[in-house]
């Protein structure tokens, strides 16, 4: 809903220093007082973000609260874009096993706004021949903005031997539904393919090409004699073509000797190929993450793998996995970095994961806790970190999606008995999608 131009209203707005007969506000909405991490614009300082019709109106120092319709106060806490997870399963149907369509995949809105997470990239539940369902029940129907890799399988991630089904990989329709929702589908995937052929590789590389989109391996069964990972970075991908669960340890990511990095990853690198987390049920473990980034192997995007077997395991949420990479000493501006604006990047959406003037106001504000806390990995391993990062609340094209600690919530005494909740010209986080 977009706000009327000319503001009609009684008395003074609550929360605001605005009265009637006053110039209506220039801003919507204001985040004041937080330290604002925007790195696409290498900002890291005390700033006041305003919103305005959406979209980020103003990153400022000391902008006045009777400046927007309603000012919170983030002192304290963070600010940066809305976090951006480039791989998540988040297609949930009736069927059992499988992440399209069924029980092994989860409805975004439920484990993403509380996480300050507002973009999310499922990669692969959907191939072209159930897309337009996916679009219609999930992507239509979610306050997340839903954005996808179609699975170079038409069926997409089904149980069995769905995704052994190398007739059904298939580059021309694929292509055909990528290119029709262009900004919606952002890249074609291919993952857990246990065949010794380049053959899912090769039609997923030629899908990508033609919809000038990038692919991402998840590069399935370990079978190394016949395809190794040097082969795939080489031969097989382009530059900003994405290798997830990095850090998985299982189809040679590192060397056998120094446990750093391998050969074909440091090639990888140098030819562009682009590494995300992907962290899921059993893809990140601390023997290869731990010696990965001592050796400055750091990841391009820190994605979830978000799905049933995920959640509730070492991997939890997106904040829990940040707070894995402080726990390791990586600085916050590079967590968010790699949370943000890397991610928009490599989706090709790089009106998202910054702050800057006219870009949708997708908004994290979040709370670093310090203290003793514990990360664990799928193994059972732990690793104890001193901070860790809370969803604050959580603003979506300019509207509070989630809000914590009722930052723009008002004193329930000072309420009227007929209060309905809050004020819809900046607060969605009642009710389905808008
Ligand atoms: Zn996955």
């Amino acid at each position: 809903m977009r706000r009327a131009s000319a503001l009609v209203c009684a008395g003074v707005l609550a929360g605001t220093g605005w009265v009637l007969g006053q110039t209506a506000p220039e801003y919507d909405f204001l985040v004041k007082g937080g330290h604002v991490i925007d790195p696409k614009s290498r900002i890291s300082a005390v700033r006041d973000v305003a919103i305005k019709d959406g979209r980020i109106a103003a990153v400022a120092a000391n902008i006045p609260a009777t400046r927007a319709l309603k000012a919170v106060d983030a002192s304290g806490l963070y600010v940066t874009p809305g976090l951006v997870d480039i791989h998540v399963h988040v297609y949930p149907g009736e069927k059992i096993g499988d992440y399209a369509g069924g029980d092994f995949s989860i409805y975004p809105d439920g484990f993403t706004l509380r996480s300050c997470v507002t973009t999310v990239t499922d990669v692969g539940s959907a191939g072209w021949r159930n897309f337009e369902d996916f679009n219609r029940r999930i992507v239509d129907r979610s306050k997340t903005r839903v954005t996808a890799f179609l699975n170079i399988v038409g069926a997409g991630m089904g149980a069995g031997p769905i995704e052994q089904n190398v007739a059904d990989m298939e580059v021309k329709p694929t292509a055909d539904m990528a290119l029709k929702h262009k900004g919606l589908v952002v890249g074609i995937k291919s993952a857990h393919y246990n065949g010794q052929d380049w053959t899912p590789y090769e039609r997923a590389a030629e899908a990508g090409r033609i919809a000038a989109i990038p692919v991402m391996v998840d590069f399935g069964g370990n079978v190394r004699a016949g395809r190794t990972l040097h082969d795939l970075f080489t031969t097989h991908f382009r530059a900003g073509d994405i290798y997830t669960h990095m850090y998985g340890g299982r189809r040679g990511e590192q060397d056998p000797g120094t446990k750093g990095p391998s050969a074909a990853m440091l090639e990888g690198r140098k030819r562009g190929v682009l590494f995300d987390v992907g962290h899921g049920g059993a893809s990140f473990l601390w023997s290869t993450a731990i010696p990965l980034m001592k050796a400055g192997f750091l990841p391009d995007s820190i994605s979830t793998d978000l799905h049933t077997s995920s959640m509730n395991s070492a991997m939890k949420d997106m904040l829990n996995l940040m707070g894995k990479f402080l726990a390791m000493g990586m600085s916050l501006d590079d967590v968010i970095l790699r949370s943000t604006w890397n991610p928009a990047k490599q989706i090709q959406l790089e009106e998202l994961g910054n702050l800057s003037v006219g870009s949708p106001a997708d908004v994290a504000v979040l709370r670093l806790e310090n203290g003793r806390f514990g990360y664990v990995d799928p193994v059972g391993g732990r690793l104890e970190g001193s901070s860790r990062l809370v969803c604050e609340m959580t603003v979506r094209d300019g509207k509070v999606v989630y809000d914590l600690n009722g930052l723009i919530a008002e004193p329930w005494e000072a309420l009227g008995p007929d209060a309905r909740g809050g004020d819809p010209r900046w607060d969605n986080t009642r009710g389905r999608r808008q």
